[in-house]
């Protein structure tokens, strides 16, 4: 099977690691990049050895494409996705997929009513490290899980240092950026979804138009699991890490909040300590796969565009339990907030 992409936005995600994703698919190419300014197309798709640079959706979504991947900032996912999902194209879309879970919704509704493929582009769960602790926890080896922690503050790279920091109206801060891909790896882990979040946020140094920098989050899940996630933009040296404890067993990851196949998961029982092997996949080389076989009929993206609605319901829940100064419900329901 042939696939043909469009990417929308010439963004530095794209460059460093979806490119090379897409590529490594049997039958799939990159046609076309879209760009809002037709001399950063026109660099890009040279750059990167890409066939045809646009400056409109317009002309991206009449050019013979089959699939879209959006990387553009966070506003204009909902508009793009929709024309992408009218012009009968399948969508894998970056996190968070909108800017409010509302919008969402709308977007997975409308892939479902045209018969196209919406994926989240949530690479955690393409980790090896996530899988296998995911597998030990359906296996029953830390008992019954009681409490979980995800550590993932981490320093942005200067390059990053944009839109991020400075435009709220981008869907700006290390909430929508960071908190949405904790809540989807803590729901994927632990198999179960979150029903409250009490968040802390704060604002320490790095971003300013209002936007945090820095959130602290406890979560309750629908079994009685509750978790803590930290995520930060300003810490240089904290490293990542993910720990499920149970009735039976610890789970104990580091280094695993990250881009790259890399890391460690030991679980600890009253057996002793054991280092759990996982394999080292590209994590967007295998989201694409997904993906792929998602188009062709067999299964679903790794993280499909419900998936992409709770994760966004999540993260919004926490900006307003943070500005709010209470714990805010998250409805099980599709991640509608009451
Ligand atoms: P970038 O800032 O690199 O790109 C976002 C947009 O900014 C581009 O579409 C581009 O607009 C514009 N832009 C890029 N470079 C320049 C420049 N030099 N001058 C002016 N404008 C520029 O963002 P990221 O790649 O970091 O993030 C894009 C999306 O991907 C976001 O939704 C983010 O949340 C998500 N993301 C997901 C990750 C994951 O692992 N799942 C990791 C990183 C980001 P135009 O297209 O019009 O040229």
């Amino acid at each position: 099977m042939s696939v043909r992409w469009g990417l929308i936005g010439a963004s530095t995600i794209a460059r460093q690691f979806m490119i090379n994703a897409i590529r490594a698919q049997d039958g799939a190419e990159i046609s076309v990049v879209m760009s809002s300014s037709p001399e950063r197309a026109t660099a890009y798709a040279r750059e990167n050895g890409i066939p045809s640079a646009v400056s409109t959706l317009d002309v991206l979504l009449k050019s013979g494409i089959d699939a879209v991947y959006i990387s553009t900032t966070n506003e204009l996912h909902l508009e793009q996705a929709l024309a992408a999902i009218r012009a009968g194209k399948h969508v894998l879309c970056e996190k968070p997929l909108a800017l409010t879970s509302a919008d969402a919704r709308t977007m997975v509704a409308a892939a479902k009513a045209a018969g196209v493929v919406l994926g989240t582009n949530h690479h955690l769960r393409n980790a090896g490290a996530h899988r296998a602790m995911r597998e030990a926890i359906a296996a029953g080896r830390i008992g019954r899980p009681i409490a979980a922690r995800v550590f993932h503050s981490v320093y942005l790279p200067e390059n990053l240092q944009g839109w991020r920091i400075t435009r709220p109206e981008a869907g700006g801060g290390v909430v929508l950026d960071i908190t949405v891909h904790d809540a989807d790896t803590l729901r994927f882990v632990l198999g179960d979804d979150p029903v409250e979040v009490s968040a802390f946020t704060q604002s320490a140094g790095m971003a300013g138009g209002g936007l945090e920098d820095g959130a602290m989050c406890i979560w309750r899940f629908q079994s009685g699991v509750i978790a803590q996630s930290h995520e930060g933009f300003t810490t240089r040296f904290a490293g990542t890490g993910f720990e499920v404890h149970g009735s039976e067993g610890s789970l104990v990851a580091r280094d695993v909040m990250t881009q790259q196949p890399v890391g460690s998961v030991l679980l600890r029982t009253a057996k002793g300590e054991e280092e759990l092997s996982f394999d080292r996949e590209d994590l967007y080389v295998r989201s694409l796969r997904q993906f792929h076989g998602a188009i062709r009929g067999d299964g679903q993206p790794a993280a499909t565009g419900e998936d992409g609605i709770w994760s966004l319901a999540s993260a919004e829940a926490a900006l307003q339990s943070a500005s709010a100064g209470k714990a805010i419900k998250i409805d099980p329901k599709l991640g509608s907030m009451n």
